[in-house]
């Protein structure tokens, strides 16, 4: 998808519609300390991999991506859930 990278939304500090800059949050690092990594693990063993039986390879097509609302008013950010898409790409 594409988004523009600055739209007017709603601040939650300034409690209306303001100018937003779009951010994209960095994926955080793996240092597999993670249940997850754990369980990735035990992948290519026989059986049922549970989760992973569905999904050959493991990873999902999509990956959900995290953005950050920078409000250009108070320069406060504040962030919003994350969404699933393929292609993720910011437009003036
Ligand atoms: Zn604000």
């Amino acid at each position: 998808m594409k988004m523009p990278g600055k739209f007017k939304t709603y601040c939650p500090f300034c409690k209306n519609h303001q100018m937003h800059e779009v951010e994209k949050v960095k994926k955080g690092k793996r240092n597999g300390l993670h249940w997850i990594d754990r369980q990735k693990d035990h992948r290519g063993k026989v059986g049922n991999m549970g989760k992973y039986s569905k999904v050959p390879g493991g990873d999902k097509p999509t990956k959900k991506i995290n953005v950050r609302y920078r409000c250009l008013t108070c320069g406060k950010a504040h962030l919003r859930k994350g969404f699933r898409v393929a292609k993720f790409e910011l437009t003036e």
